[in-house]
């Protein structure tokens, strides 16, 4: 009988535990679920020109509600099933009773899959409007990292805020609830997105401080797209450097130059990071893959030497 793709060894496939306890960094890559066909084309192509990477892990965003969730499910099942890439399923709390967080995270038991990213996530409609637990679901990401740790053998992360969470008070609170999730057993985190490598330092700093030693992999989001750019740290409150913005717009009207200068920044900023000893860099594709890997190339590092652009499937 052939082979299946999870039969076959693949550096992809290491336990993630083990990749960040052994020093070595992580590289992986974040997906959403796209909404049309055409979408779907575009992910995957993106999905299998980073397959020839062999990155350590991709994951997949978990939708604020409605179908895009079993849209985060079914294309994380066929990237365990069809690709040789270890797939990290995003899972958030909002919205679901502790029964249909359960199921969801069994359905991924059964499809093989051992690695999801526990959040609390955001009220729908208004991500910044007040947040309303389930009446039988959870209040924190902590708590879902306890369940999802009781259901079985699987690997959790978290998230990590280096401009620290939004709603936290101040940093005492915001340190102390972060290192609560670890100790509700999260295995590693990934921050959001940033554009100062100074923010994620201090936030390493404080949670050493704490007596927190969970690996922190930071997010790097390439900067290419002025508009959406700030659409996005809007949303996410991260802050974006007038200095990067003011070089951007004068590129508005030059998109080659306005890529060439993000993938510049968000190299730079990933060069510093791993010279700075952090466990790895998780990048944002946004489902294209150019920037990301344009990015990672510049880098000349990762599980295998990236071949050139070129070279890759299409
Ligand atoms: P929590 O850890 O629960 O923290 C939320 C707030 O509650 C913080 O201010 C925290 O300090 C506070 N808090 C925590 N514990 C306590 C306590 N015991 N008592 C009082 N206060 C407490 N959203 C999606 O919808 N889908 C995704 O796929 C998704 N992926 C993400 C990936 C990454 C890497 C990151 C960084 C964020 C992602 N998000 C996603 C966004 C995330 O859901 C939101 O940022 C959300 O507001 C916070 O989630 P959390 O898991 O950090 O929540």
């Amino acid at each position: 009988m052939a082979a299946t793709t999870a039969d076959r060894p693949h550096p992809g496939r290491q336990g993630l535990r083990a990749l960040l306890a052994s020093g070595r960094p992580s590289f992986s890559f974040e997906f959403f679920p796209p909404k049309t066909e055409a979408g779907e084309r575009t992910l995957w192509k993106a999905i299998r020109r980073i397959e020839a990477l062999s990155p350590s892990f991709v994951s997949v965003t978990y939708g604020a509600g409605g179908s895009s969730r079993g849209r985060t499910i079914e294309v994380t099942k066929r990237i365990a099933a069809e690709t040789t890439l270890r797939p990290v399923a995003h899972l958030t709390a909002v919205g679901h009773s502790v029964a249909e967080l359960r199921h969801i995270v069994g359905q991924y038991a059964d499809a093989g899959i051992r690695d999801v990213l526990a959040l609390r996530g955001d009220p729908p409609g208004d991500p910044k409007g007040p947040w309303v637990p389930h009446p039988e679901g959870f209040t924190q990401a902590g708590e879902l990292v306890s369940l999802i740790k009781e259901l079985g053998d699987f690997t959790v992360g978290v998230a990590a805020f280096p401009e620290r969470h939004p709603r936290s008070a101040d940093w005492d609170s915001d340190v102390r609830h972060f290192a609560a999730k670890c100790s509700a057993g999260a295995d590693y985190a990934i921050t959001q997105m940033f554009f100062d490598v100074e923010d994620y330092l201090r936030l390493r700093d404080r949670l050493a401080a704490a007596r927190c030693a969970t690996p922190i992999i930071p997010e790097i989001m390439p900067a290419t797209d002025v508009r959406q750019i700030r659409r996005f740290a809007e949303l996410s409150d991260a802050r974006f450097p007038d200095a990067l913005a003011q070089r951007l717009d004068a590129a508005r009207e030059d998109p080659a130059e306005g890529h060439r200068i993000g993938v510049e920044y968000a190299t730079t900023m990933a060069e510093r990071l791993l010279a700075e000893g952090a466990p790895g860099l998780h990048y944002i594709t946004l489902n294209r893959s150019t920037a990301t890997l344009e990015i990672h190339q510049n880098l000349g590092v990762g599980p295998r030497p990236a071949p050139p652009l070129a070279t890759l499937p299409r």
